[in-house]
């Protein structure tokens, strides 16, 4: 026994899988309709979706933004736990991936929960503060490409309410981040945010090992 996080062996790995989440038909589906796609490993795990899922349901969330949206997998986690009057905005450039995702939201009866917006998401995070949406939102996840995240979490911050939740995807990008000599664009980015977000004063942190680890932030 150890007071670190385990190590995850494939034996335990596959033990863990049949035993972490339920995945509904719908989300395996998709999932598996993804993995068939080239870009199929910007798919987040079922486990991260459904640990969503669960964050929206616990901070009873109603008002989500979501930053890369891809074929729609995890906005349908999140959908999935939302209430009645819940909304999902969904930001991402492709329409290919999108239309992938809007089909599943439809199939699932959430497609009224999920406003995407088809631009890049700067151009709509800057579009929503200047409609006065400061501080409306009740939670984040950020996604997507990984040398803009500084700039999306800066964003989601102004965006989220006091108490409001950010999630960030890939925070330990397969082991990069830790390599110095790995200087690539995005481990450089992701790095640098890692250690502003550990360093926020605006916010408490926590670096979840989760799929390719999840950084969560709690917006003071
Ligand atoms: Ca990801």
């Amino acid at each position: 026994m150890s007071t670190r996080t385990i190590q995850m062996t494939d034996t335990l790995y596959n033990y863990y899988r049949n035993v972490a989440y339920r995945e509904p038909d719908i989300m395996r589906m998709l999932r598996e309709e993804t993995e068939t796609m080239p870009m199929a490993r910007m798919q987040i795990s079922p486990e991260q979706g459904q640990f969503l899922a669960m964050l929206v349901a616990l901070t009873g969330a109603k008002k989500i933004l979501e930053v890369g949206t891809f074929t729609g997998y995890s906005s349908l986690w999140m959908a999935s736990s939302l209430p009645e009057d819940g909304k999902i905005t969904a930001c991402d450039v492709n329409e290919e991936w999108t239309n992938v995702a809007r089909r599943y939201w439809k199939e699932a009866g959430l497609a009224e929960k999920i406003d995407l917006q088809l631009a890049p998401a700067v151009e709509t995070l800057d579009a929503l503060l200047e409609d006065g949406c400061a501080g409306s939102y009740d939670m984040a996840f950020i996604d997507a490409d990984k040398t803009n995240y500084d700039a999306y979490y800066e964003r989601a911050l102004l965006l989220l309410r006091k108490g409001g939740l950010i999630a960030v995807d890939n925070c330990l990008w397969g082991g990069d981040v830790a390599d110095p000599d790995n200087e690539e664009p995005s481990t450089l980015a992701l790095r640098a945010l890692n250690k502003k977000i550990h360093q926020d004063e605006r916010v408490t942190q926590h670096l979840l090992p989760l799929g390719d680890g999840v950084m969560l932030a709690h917006k003071r």
